[in-house]
């Protein structure tokens, strides 16, 4: 009885933290240091990343950059957590907690061979560069998408002078200047 209310209690709530749901069938929870770590992230982007990258916004805009920055952060840590956790089949696993220093995926024993060990391990990182060179590539095509678009409305606008068209575009404000005309 007491064994079934403890089981209960950890799994209404991990050690240090509260449980927010969960993502195929693995329990998510976030330790209480972690949200230490997601104020530090989100006034990092906030104040100084967002603004440093793209001057000249609104503070409105960069306070969303900033959540929505600091949301994909969080959400690509659990998407290495949860390859962890997809790969290690037949190990039973408790659930996931990110805390301060990143993600942790819980199971209750360790894989019977060390090739199995070995894989479990490093499809963390391989998600993540892949996540990573996938984002990287969207980035690339949304910017040649924006300049292209920008340039042929520059041009059509202003005649393609090149000194209208030359002007430094330091910031999002300025590129979307342009492409208003
Ligand atoms: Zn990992």
């Amino acid at each position: 009885m007491a064994e079934a209310r403890s089981q209960l209690a950890r799994q209404r709530s991990s050690p240090h933290g509260v449980v927010v749901g969960s993502v195929g069938g693995f329990q998510i929870s976030l330790d209480y240091s972690w949200f230490v770590i997601f104020f530090l992230i989100f006034g990092t982007f906030t104040s100084a990343v967002f603004p440093a990258y793209i001057p000249g916004l609104s503070q409105q805009s960069y306070l969303l950059m900033g959540i929505v920055g600091t949301v994909l952060f969080f959400a690509s840590l659990l998407a290495h957590e949860l390859a962890h956790v997809a790969r290690a089949r037949g190990i039973p696993v408790e659930g996931i907690t990110l805390f301060i220093f990143g993600g942790m995926a819980r199971t209750r024993t360790e894989a019977a061979r060390p090739r199995e060990e070995f894989l479990i391990a490093v499809v963390g990182p391989v998600a993540s560069l892949a996540l990573g060179v996938a984002c990287y590539a969207l980035a690339r095509l949304a910017d040649q998408a924006f300049r292209s678009t920008a340039a042929d409305c520059c041009g059509r606008c202003c005649g393609g002078s090149p000194g209208a068209c030359a002007r430094p575009r330091a910031s999002l404000r300025s590129r979307a200047r342009d492409w208003n005309g």
